[in-house]
C-alpha cells in the first residue's frame, strides 16, 4: 500500500491552488532547467528504466515509445496530450487538469524536449470547459514565467502548447482518431501502419500520450527511475489513480500502488460495496471496455495490467465499476451495448454492423423475448468482431458481453426458462 511521501499527486482532491504558487510549493517545476541539461536519450532510457506503462488504458512501455521517434531533426516532431477522457467509469485526467495542471505542463516539456517535439497538443474533450480554462491559466502562468515558450526553463529549447476542444465523440479518445479531430476532419481512426511516431498529425512523427502519463514525468525525473520501479509489481511498476464508482459507499478517486487488491481499494477508499462485500455481483475493473469479473475473483485479484489479464479482463484506464446483487446485470451490460452502437464511428463493417446486432439482442434479453439457441449466436457475434477491425473500439464492444456469457450465462438461462414457462 502507497507511502505518504510516494504520492505523485499531492493536490489531487484540490486542497490548495492548482495554479503556479500552489504547484511550485508542492515541488513542481524544481530545477526543471537541470533536467534539460540531460541528454533526449539518457531521459528516454530513464522512463524506459522505470517501468512506466501508458495510463491511457493500452498500458504500453512509455520510454519505449518515445524511442520509436526518428531521432533525426529535419522534421517537426509533436507531442500530442490525450485528454479526451472518454472511458465510461474514468475521470482521473480531469482531476489532474482541475487540479494538478502544472505537473501535466512540466512533463509536456520534458516529453518534449525527450522526443524533440518543440510543439504539443493537448486534446480535451469539450465538456471539460472549466478545466480546460483551469489549464490555460496555467499554460499562461508557464508562459509568463518563461516556463515553455522560447528557451523554456533558461534553456536551448523552444516549446510551445496549445489546447484543442474535443467535440465529444468516443472515439477520438484512439489516437489516430484524434489527430484527424486535430487536423480538421472527421475523427475516425486511421488504418497502421504507418504509425503516428513515422507519420502523425499533419503527416510529422507524433507521439500521443495520456494526461497521467504525461504528468508523472516530472516526479520520475526528480525522484529517479529506481523509485518509480521500487513501487508497485514486476513488470506493473509505479502508483496509479484509481476511480471507484458505481455500488460503493463513497465513489472517489484514489492514487495506490499498481498490484493493490481490488477489495482492499474499494473497503479501505471507497467505503466497501453499498450493502457489503458479500452483496457484490461484479466489477469492471478498467473502464467499461474490458470485460467484467464476478465476485469470487474480486475477493482476491491484484489491481495491475499483468494480474487482470490472466484471469480475463483488463486495467484499462482502472475505472472500477462496482454493481452490487440489486442490480440487473443483463441491463448494465445492455446499457454498454447502446453506448459502443452510439459511438461506432462506422468506418468497418463488423463494428458498423455488428455494435448494433448485440446492442438488439442484448435488449431483448433484457425483455425476454430470447431464446437460449440464440445465446450462442450472440457470442459469435462478439468473435466476429472482436479482432477484425480498425481500432479497438470493435474489441470494446465485444468483451463487455463476452465477460457477462462466461460469468452470468446461467442466471440468463434461468430468465429465459422461467419467460417461456410463464407463456406455456
Ligand atoms: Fe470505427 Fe468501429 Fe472500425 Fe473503430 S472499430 S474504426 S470505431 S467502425
Amino acid at each position: 500500500m502507497i507511502k505518504k511521501s510516494n504520492i505523485i499527486f499531492t493536490n489531487l482532491y484540490g486542497g490548495s491552488s492548482p495554479l503556479l504558487k500552489g504547484a511550485v510549493k508542492r515541488g513542481d517545476w524544481k530545477n526543471t532547467k537541470s533536467i534539460l541539461k540531460i541528454s533526449p536519450q539518457k531521459i528516454i532510457d530513464c522512463v524506459k528504466a522505470s517501468g512506466l506503462r501508458g495510463r491511457g488504458g493500452a498500458g504500453f512501455s512509455t520510454g519505449m515509445k518515445w524511442d520509436f521517434m526518428p531521432k533525426s531533426t529535419n522534421k517537426q516532431h509533436y507531442l500530442v496530450i490525450n485528454a479526451d477522457e472518454g472511458e465510461p467509469g474514468t475521470c482521473k485526467d480531469r482531476d489532474i487538469i482541475r487540479n494538478e495542471p502544472h505537473k501535466l505542463i512540466e512533463g509536456c516539456l520534458i516529453a518534449g524536449y525527450a522526443i524533440n517535439a518543440t510543439k504539443c497538443y493537448i486534446y480535451i474533450r469539450g465538456e471539460f470547459f472549466n478545466e480546460a480554462q483551469i489549464l490555460q491559466n496555467a499554460i499562461d502562468e508557464a508562459y509568463k514565467k518563461k516556463l515553455i515558450g522560447k528557451k523554456a526553463c533558461n534553456s536551448n529549447f523552444n516549446f510551445d502548447i496549445y489546447i484543442h476542444y474535443g467535440a465529444g465523440a468516443y472515439v477520438c479518445g484512439e489516437e489516430t482518431a484524434l489527430i484527424e479531430s486535430l487536423e480538421g476532419k472527421k475523427g475516425q481512426p486511421r488504418l497502421k501502419p504507418p504509425f503516428p511516431a513515422n507519420v502523425g498529425l499533419f503527416g510529422m512523427p507524433t507521439t500521443v500520450n495520456n494526461v497521467e502519463t504525461i504528468a508523472v514525468i516530472p516526479t520520475i525525473m526528480r525522484r529517479g527511475s529506481q523509485w518509480f520501479y521500487n513501487l508497485g509489481t514486476k513488470n506493473n511498476t509505479g502508483s496509479k489513480i484509481f476511480c471507484i464508482s458505481g455500488h460503493v459507499n463513497k465513489p472517489c478517486n484514489v492514487e495506490e500502488e499498481l498490484g493493490v487488491p481490488l477489495k482492499y481499494l474499494i473497503q479501505k477508499y471507497a467505503g466497501d460495496v453499498i450493502g457489503g462485500w458479500d452483496n457484490l455481483l461484479a466489477v469492471i475493473p478498467g473502464g467499461s471496455s474490458v470485460p467484467l469479473i464476478p465476485k469470487s475473483v474480486c475477493d482476491n485479484v491484484l489491481m495491475d495490467f499483468d494480474s487482470l489479464k490472466d484471469c480475463g479482463s483488463g486495467l484499462g484506464t482502472a475505472g472500477i465499476i462496482v454493481i452490487n446483487k440489486q442490480i440487473d446485470i443483463v441491463q448494465v451490460i445492455s446499457r454498454l451495448s447502446e453506448f459502443y452502437k452510439h459511438e461506432s464511428c462506422g468506418q468497418c463493417t463488423p463494428c458498423r454492423e455488428g455494435t448494433g446486432w448485440l446492442m438488439r439482442m442484448m435488449k431483448r434479453i433484457q425483455t425476454g423475448e430470447f431464446t437460449a439457441e440464440e445465446l450462442d449466436l450472440l457470442e459469435e457475434v462478439t468473435y466476429q468482431i472482436e479482432g477484425h477491425t480498425i481500432c479497438a473500439l470493435g474489441d470494446a464492444a465485444a468483451w463487455p458481453i463476452q465477460g457477462l456469457l462466461k460469468n452470468f450465462k446461467n442466471q440468463i438461462l434461468n430468465r429465459i426458462n422461467k419467460k417461456s414457462s410463464k407463456v406455456a
